[in-house]
C-alpha cells in the first residue's frame, strides 16, 4: 500500500466532495477515501435533497451566509460533477413554496427576514397558486415563493462516487477500526484487512465521527439525529417546487423518482427502526398540503442519521491536537446544501490556502 498524501474517512457527500475538489485542484495528489459507499443509513443517501437556506435559517449569521453561498454554487457544481462523472443528476432551481397555513405563526418574520437579506421571493395569491401549483390544497389562500433549490441527493452521491473514481481517487470500501498515531501526528488508519498510511487525514464520517475520534483519544461531541422518511410515487411533471409544510416537507426527486416526504427529528441514537404510524403521520400531514398524496403508492420508507454537533453547527477545519488531522462533520440538517461551499472551504484548508477561517465552525471550540 502506498503512502497517500491525503486519507479521507467517510463515504458520504462530504468526504467525496472534498476528494473531488482536491483532485480537480491538484490532480497529482494521491488520495484515498475509506468507507462503505452503500451504507444505507448514511445521511447523504437518506436526505431529501432540499437546498433550502431560506426555509431553514432564521437569521442572517455566518451559517446562513455559508449556506446561501453554497446554494448559489450548486448549478455549476452539479454541472461539473455531471461532466466528469457522466452520471445525470436532477437539480431544480424552481424554488420553494411556504404555504400560509404552515407559516401563520411567523409569516411577518419570514417576510421581514427575506426583505432584510435581499432574498428573492414573491407572495402568491390563490389565483397565482391555481396557475403555478394547482395541486396545492384549496385551503391554502396564500403562499410565499422563495428562490431555493432541490437536488436528487442519491444521484449526486452516485455522481460523486463515479467522478472521484475517474479522477483517480483510491476508493477503499472498508470500515476504519482504529489509528496508528503518536502524540502530534496520525500515521495510519487501520481496517480489518489493511493499514492505510497517509500524510494528512480528514475525518468526514458524519454521525460516526464521535466513535472514530475516540480511537484518536479525542472527545468529539457529535450525535445522530434520526429521521424517518418515505417516498411516494407521483409524476414530477405535477410539481416543480419543494414545499415546506407543517412539520413536514415534500421534495420532488425528478421524473420517475417520485416525491420524498420527511421527516422526523429523533434523539434515539443509532436506532434504525421504521414505525408505520410515524410514516403514516408524515403522509397525512403532507396530504393536507397536497391532497393527491393521500392515495399515492409508497415506493419506499427509510431511516437516516443527521450528524449533529453539540451546538448544531458544522465542525470544519484543522485539528489543534494532531498537526495532520482535519475535520468536516456536523452538517446536521443542511449537509447536502452545504456540500459545494464545504468542499471549497475544506480543500483550501487542507492545502493551506484558506484565507478566511470561519471561527464559528472551528474544531477548536470543542478542543479538538
Ligand atoms: C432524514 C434526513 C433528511 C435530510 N434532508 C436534508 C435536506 O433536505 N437537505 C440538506 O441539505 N440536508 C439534509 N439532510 C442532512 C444531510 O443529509 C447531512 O448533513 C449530510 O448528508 C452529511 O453528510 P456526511 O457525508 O457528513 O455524512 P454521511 O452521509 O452520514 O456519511 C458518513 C460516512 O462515514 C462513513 N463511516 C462511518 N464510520 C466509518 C468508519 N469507521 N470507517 C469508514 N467510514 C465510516 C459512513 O459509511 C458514511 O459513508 C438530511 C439528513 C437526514 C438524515
Amino acid at each position: 500500500m502506498p503512502v497517500f498524501d491525503i486519507v479521507i474517512i467517510g463515504a458520504g457527500v462530504i468526504g467525496y466532495s472534498i476528494a473531488f475538489r482536491l483532485k480537480q485542484t491538484r490532480p497529482e495528489l494521491r488520495i484515498a477515501l475509506l468507507g462503505d459507499k452503500v451504507n444505507s443509513h448514511m445521511a447523504s443517501r437518506a436526505a431529501a435533497g432540499m437546498l433550502a437556506p431560506y426555509g431553514e435559517c432564521e437569521q442572517g449569521d455566518r451559517f446562513f451566509h455559508f449556506c446561501h453561498d453554497s446554494l448559489k454554487q450548486y448549478p455549476q457544481f452539479v454541472k461539473e460533477l455531471m461532466e466528469v462523472s457522466g452520471v445525470p443528476v436532477y437539480i431544480s432551481m424552481a424554488g420553494s413554496i411556504l404555504p400560509s397555513i404552515s407559516y401563520s405563526h411567523c409569516w411577518d418574520e419570514r417576510l421581514q427576514f427575506f426583505r432584510s437579506e435581499g432574498i428573492s421571493h414573491e407572495i402568491w395569491s390563490r389565483q397565482t397558486l391555481n396557475e403555478k401549483v394547482p395541486l396545492l390544497s384549496s385551503k391554502i389562500f396564500e403562499a410565499i415563493w422563495v428562490a431555493e433549490g432541490q437536488v436528487n441527493n442519491r444521484q449526486m452521491h452516485d455522481a460523486l462516487v463515479a467522478a472521484t473514481e475517474k479522477l483517480g481517487v483510491h476508493l477503499i470500501p472498508d470500515t476504519v477500526t482504529g489509528f496508528q498515531k503518536d502524540e502530534s501526528l496520525v500515521r495510519s488508519a487501520v481496517t480489518d484487512s489493511k493499514e492505510v498510511i497517509g500524510k494528512k487525514f480528514v475525518l468526514a464520517s458524519g454521525s460516526w465521527a464521535a466513535s472514530l475520534a475516540q480511537g484518536l483519544g479525542v472527545n468529539f461531541p457529535m450525535k445522530p439525529v434520526k429521521g424517518q422518511m418515505c417516498r411516494l410515487q407521483m409524476s414530477s411533471k405535477d410539481l416543480a417546487f419543494t414545499i415546506h409544510g407543517i412539520l413536514t416537507y415534500i421534495a420532488p426527486w425528478g421524473e420517475g423518482e417520485g416525491f420524498v416526504i420527511g421527516s422526523t427529528m429523533e434523539d434515539k441514537g443509532f436506532d434504525s427502526s421504521i414505525e408505520e404510524e410515524v410514516i403514516q403521520g408524515l403522509i397525512d400531514r403532507a396530504s393536507e398540503i397536497l391532497p393527491c398524496l393521500k392515495d399515492a403508492p409508497v415506493m419506499e420508507t427509510w431511516v437516516g442519521f443527521r450528524p449533529a454537533a453539540e451546538d448544531k453547527m458544522p465542525v470544519m477545519g484543522k485539528s489543534g491536537t494532531f498537526e495532520n488531522l482535519y475535520y468536516s462533520s456536523g452538517h446536521f440538517r443542511n449537509g447536502i446544501l452545504q456540500t459545494p461551499a464545504q468542499a471549497d472551504y475544506m480543500s483550501a484548508c487542507i492545502l493551506g490556502t484558506l484565507e478566511n477561517e470561519i471561527p464559528e465552525f472551528a474544531p477548536s471550540r470543542f478542543n479538538l
